[in-house]
């Protein structure tokens, strides 16, 4: 630890404190996130210390590089690349209005990251605007991948505060306790909805119920033809019949291309959700900007 010297604190993630560092020895700005365990544990999990170092070895230009893991009895400190922002910091400043281009681009960089991590096997199990990291070079990172894994996934936050329901799928909303890698599609979709309305949420619900309800109020109900396991669900409750509405009536500024893109990411029956690797190959990216599309040949 004594290669770190702290600048100040960013923030209470999920899984810890984040603090912005300067590395001694290279110079470089990093990111440290300090994880402390309880008292009355005996350390770190060796389980959960060696998921964390198998994530050293997750390079992509769209994830945020793991540099180091140093353990010290009761503390697990993570040094990562540092980023300028989050998104959802970088909302803030966009006022309400993120530029069609910039929609695509950020979006294909999402997927970009999520496509290779899920080619690796690794979910992440809780993305939202928070744990997306953009650079100055308008790069988009991925942060804490891996980690539910390693921690289990998020109930609370480091700062005790309920983690937000709002990009959590409605399977896992009903207790559905297998993930794959659908869970990430659907928290994906909605964070590109988000971004192609400037920065508001597609489903801020409050609690599983409402979120539930606000969810099947613009896709529809699913019946039991469309997911025949939903009823098998521990948290499978009946909830009106109520067809879904056209997309574009939330999503003013999606052309049709996104549109359909989007629908194929928010599909209730997890089977049937669009897979990273083939949303990138959607039309809707047809005309992505070639120095983007050049990063990756
Ligand atoms: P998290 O645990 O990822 O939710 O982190 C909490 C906050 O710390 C986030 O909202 C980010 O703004 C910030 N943060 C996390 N990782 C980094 C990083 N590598 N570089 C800069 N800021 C970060």
């Amino acid at each position: 630890m004594e290669r770190y010297e702290v600048v100040s604190k960013i923030g209470e993630g999920t899984y810890g404190t984040v603090f912005k560092a300067k590395d001694k020895k290279s110079g470089d700005i990093v990111a440290l996130k300090v994880v402390r365990l309880d008292e009355d544990d005996e350390g770190i999990p060796s389980a959960a210390l060696r998921e964390v170092c198998l994530l050293k070895e997750l390079k992509h230009r769209n994830i945020v590089r793991l540099n180091d893991v140093l353990h010290k009895s009761l503390k697990l400190t993570m040094v990562f690349e540092y980023c300028d922002q989050d998104l959802k910091k970088y909302f803030d400043t966009c006022r309400g209005h993120v530029d069609k281009k910039t929609v695509q681009a950020l979006y294909y960089q999402l997927l970009r990251g999520l496509a290779f991590c899920h080619s690796q096997n690794i979910f992440h199990r809780d993305l939202k605007p928070q744990n997306i990291l953009i650079n100055k070079n308008r790069e988009l990172k991925l942060a804490d991948f891996g980690l539910a894994r390693a921690f289990g996934i998020p109930v609370r936050s480091f700062s005790a505060e309920v983690v937000t329901l709002w990009y959590r799928p409605p399977d896992v909303l009903m207790g559905a306790q297998i993930y794959t890698t659908s869970i990430d599609i659907w928290s994906a979709g909605c964070i590109f909805a988000e971004l192609s309305n400037g920065g508001k949420p597609l489903f801020p619900g409050n609690d599983v119920d409402e979120q539930l309800k606000r969810i099947f109020r613009l896709v529809g109900t699913p019946t039991e033809r469309m997911w025949p396991e939903m009823q098998k669900l521990q948290g499978y409750k009946q909830y009106p019949e109520i067809s879904p509405v056209p997309m574009s009536s939330v999503l003013p500024s999606l052309d049709e291309r996104g549109l359909d893109l989007l629908k194929k990411h928010l599909v209730c029956n997890p089977r049937y959700r669009i897979t990273a690797e083939e949303a990138l190959k959607h039309p809707y990216f047809s005309d992505l900007d070639p120095t983007i599309a050049a990063w990756y040949t």
